[in-house]
């Protein structure tokens, strides 16, 4: 059977700072997901995230209102950002949602398309790509799983400083997708578009679409019988 309409979302960088992002996504997983027949959700969905053990308020009342949404029938498909690799099995138990590996194939009204966060299109950024191959290595992520709750929230902090100071003095086109990197997954794929987000910059050409961040508004793609659109979420935020 054709799927009939899918919602994809990416960088809403939830964060207990920003509560009106978390209202906005609580907003629309209650009133928008849930006459879709599949929601993905393609990385930094938190602005940090250190382990499946932290506890938090914030944190509690995502996970319930993700649960909810699942066992109310939305399957929810969640991908590593590069700020929430963290996220893990015990985090996808709680929530019901299926998390799946970057890059993932997915056929949508006959087209092959290829979801990614978007972080390993953008090639020119040497540090970044330094810094993904050491956040995804299982082997590193269990030794700094094993460390003090307290440790590793320092560090993340160091880290977001750093990157932010980083992204700051780095050119706009290094923080960009490198046009390469992404003609080489479509054809390695044999795919028709790329959906990615991490670039914050939203757009739909002919073989990539580009999910927008949530810092100023809410937004999600939906595909269905109408095509692709990227919508905005207006509430009373
Ligand atoms: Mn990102």
């Amino acid at each position: 059977m054709q799927p009939h309409k899918i919602l994809f979302i990416s960088d809403l960088h939830l964060d207990p700072n920003q509560p009106s992002i978390t209202h906005t996504f609580f907003y629309f997983l209650e009133r928008i997901a849930p006459t879709a027949d599949a929601l993905y959700i393609l990385g930094d969905f938190f602005e940090s995230y250190i382990g499946d053990d932290e506890y938090s308020d914030f944190l509690d009342s995502i996970i319930n209102r993700l649960h909810r949404a699942t066992q109310s029938g939305l399957p929810i498909f969640f991908m590593h950002g590069n700020r929430d690799f963290l996220v893990g099995k015990k985090f996808a138990k709680r929530t019901g949602m299926t998390l799946i590996s970057d890059p993932t194939n997915i056929t949508l009204y006959n087209q092959k398309i290829v979801l990614m966060h978007g972080d390993s299109l953008c090639t020119d950024d040497k540090n970044h790509q330094r810094f993904r191959k050491i956040a995804h290595n299982k082997f590193y992520q269990k030794i700094f799983l094993s460390l003090p709750l307290s440790f590793r929230q320092t560090c993340a902090n160091k880290l977001r400083e750093k990157s932010m100071q980083q992204n700051k003095i780095k050119p706009a086109e290094i923080m960009d997708v490198n046009q390469t990197a992404v003609n080489d997954v479509l054809k390695k794929y044999n795919a028709e578009k790329i959906i990615h987000g991490h670039t914050h910059r939203p757009m739909i050409s002919e073989n990539r679409i580009v999910l927008g961040a949530w810092h100023e508004r809410g937004n999600y793609l939906r595909v269905d019988e109408n095509g692709f659109n990227i919508l905005q979420i207006t509430d009373n935020r």
